[in-house]
């Protein structure tokens, strides 16, 4: 048996040999003492690719993410973030648990404009409403499709944040996507936020871990709530290694991944019990509803699994297939004709 296509997310990529041998080979420490030189040179490297000042390496997206809540929220504070965000959404109710705040969705498709976050805002003055202390922007927008949040607006967003004294963050896990698909470099689409996040075990191919940059004072704060949160490590270097040798060989190659996506999206498009929105089919990921009539998302995923296609049902009607690595264009061919097949 072949095995099977796996489309259900750009995490289940597995370390090339190149990049084991890039593991295998790294200088290592006891980065609790300061000690790992690998990731010391990652975080340098990547504070430099995103215009910041300092950077903490952390064990996964979602550490990340609840560290930098708590470093720029207090406990019963409101953090406006788009519909279906991953704060929200994928993070088992982290924000409630770990930084005590609570979380308002604003827009739709994963983006959402400066007026829409103004709006959100609680009024100041009266002591009935939650503070709102920050705004969180998701760049690309998972459940939104993968779509890339227009710079214009991350850039009118942050300014009313700052006018307000609201502090701003970038879940950028997957901002090399973004920065591919945008023709901007990470470090322009990094610089209206405080903080910033980013991945190396999605597109990047990396077998884990995130990395959270800012200000120095931020990110010394973040160093303490990693070690709080159960995710400071020793000999770190081999994760570093494997981050910097993604970066170094995996970044530019995300336009595959993406052209790809887009011609999975196209097919599919053709089929009547399907709707999809080209549109927000920008970057790796592909988001489509099965019309009225077509079977529902967890018997279509689960028929597609019986054929060798593994797919994520995100919804009752709405199933995601996202690109990386480790599938190619004849296996997306393959992959299209047979949910075609399957939605005939
Ligand atoms: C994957 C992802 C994360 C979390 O990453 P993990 O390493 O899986 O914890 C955070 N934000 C976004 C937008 C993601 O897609």
């Amino acid at each position: 048996m072949q095995a099977p296509i796996d489309l259900r997310s750009d995490t289940v990529t597995r370390p090339t040999d190149a990049m084991r041998a890039a593991m295998a080979a790294a200088p290592v420490g006891d980065d609790q003492y300061g000690e790992d030189p690998s990731t010391h040179l990652l975080q340098e490297h990547v504070a430099a690719l995103l215009g910041k000042a300092a950077a903490l390496w952390v064990p996964s997206g979602t550490m990340a993410n609840q560290i930098a809540l708590r470093v720029l929220t207090r406990p019963g504070d409101e953090v406006v973030i788009s519909r279906e965000a991953h704060a929200g959404w994928h993070e088992t109710g982290g924000a409630a648990a770990n930084a005590g705040v609570q979380l308002v969705e604003v827009g739709r498709q994963g983006v959402f404009t400066a007026e829409e976050f103004e709006a959100a805002i609680k009024p100041v003055g009266l002591p009935v409403f939650p503070p709102t202390t920050l705004v969180q922007i998701e760049n690309t927008h998972n459940r939104g499709g993968g779509v890339v949040f227009a710079q214009a607006e991350v850039e009118r967003i942050c300014a009313a944040a700052r006018a307000r004294g609201l502090a701003s963050f970038l879940d950028g896990a997957r901002l090399w996507n973004a920065a591919v698909a945008s023709g901007r470099t990470e470090a322009e689409l990094a610089a209206p936020f405080d903080m910033v996040a980013v991945a190396f075990s999605k597109g990047l191919g990396a077998p884990g871990g995130s990395l959270l940059a800012g200000s120095a004072p931020l990110i010394a704060a973040a160093r303490r709530h990693c070690r709080m949160l159960g995710g400071a490590m020793r000999q770190n270097g081999f994760f570093a290694a494997a981050a910097l040798h993604g970066l170094e060989h995996h970044r530019e190659r995300l336009a595959d991944d993406h052209a790809l996506a887009r011609g999975l999206a196209e097919a599919l498009a053709e089929s009547a019990a399907v709707h999809i929105d080209l549109a927000t089919v920008q970057t790796n990921i592909v988001v489509f509803h099965l019309a009225p009539g077509a079977p529902d998302a967890a018997t279509l995923v689960a028929q597609a699994r019986e054929r060798g296609v593994l797919l994520n049902a995100f919804a009752a009607r709405t199933v995601r297939a996202v690109t990386h690595l480790d599938v190619n264009a004849a296996q997306l061919g393959h992959a299209a004709q047979v949910l075609r097949a399957l939605l005939a």
